[in-house]
């Protein structure tokens, strides 16, 4: 079965593809869209679910094939869920956003947060086929702490552990990260139905 994946960020599918390698699924091959399609979609749901089902939509009707989108975030209970659907927008750089998110919970002692993500999967012929979301539960660190991974992961503590998710290996956070989790629904699915 081929899926290909609604994203142009290479990043994003060599994770995909590392999380199917890391729970044994096979015969799924996992594809980027073709760069020489125009996929530009405009994310402008108001949910994790919505924006990934845009993306889903618009990447099958650029190829009518199998497409898969996901949309994450980080929700931070003190502020209301923010940022939420716009956590790459939040500010201008990554180590702004961190800047900014700490600057923001200065002083507040309810730091719980999780990370989100909502998975679709299209058919061929246009339908949604699955969709599925996955959270990780953690706090806010009071400063950042690790190397690895990409955006709030310095600053994002993992429930049950004492790192950060920048503290994690890749194989260490792809077993428990949100995306893992919607991804591994994705792959029950797959298993049951082909
Ligand atoms: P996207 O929808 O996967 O592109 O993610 C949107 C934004 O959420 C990213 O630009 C990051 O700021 C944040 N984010 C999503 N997943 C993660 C993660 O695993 N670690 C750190 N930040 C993340």
């Amino acid at each position: 079965m081929k899926i290909i994946i609604a994203t142009q960020n290479p990043h994003k599918l060599e994770e995909i593809r590392e999380i199917a390698r890391l729970f044994g699924v096979s015969g799924v091959d996992f594809e980027a869209i073709d760069s020489s399609l125009d996929f530009d979609p405009v994310e402008d749901g108001k949910t994790f679910e919505e924006n990934s089902y845009i993306k889903a939509k618009e990447a099958n009707r650029l190829t009518h094939a199998y497409t898969l989108a996901d949309d994450s975030g980080l929700c931070v209970d003190a502020l209301g869920g923010a940022p939420g659907i716009h956590s790459a927008r939040y500010a201008e750089t990554a180590q702004k956003r961190i800047d900014k998110l700490l600057d923001a919970l200065k002083g507040e002692t309810n730091r719980k947060a999780k990370f989100v993500c909502a998975i679709t999967l299209i058919n061929p012929s246009g339908e949604v086929e699955f969709t599925g979301r996955g959270e990780c539960k953690g706090e806010i660190a009071l400063s950042q702490s690790g190397t690895h991974g990409f955006g709030y992961d310095p600053v994002f503590l993992v429930d049950g552990t004492s790192k950060t998710m920048a503290d994690m290996s890749e194989d260490e956070k792809n077993k428990i990260s949100h995306r893992s989790r919607a991804m591994q629904k994705l792959f029950e699915y797959i298993k049951k139905n082909y």
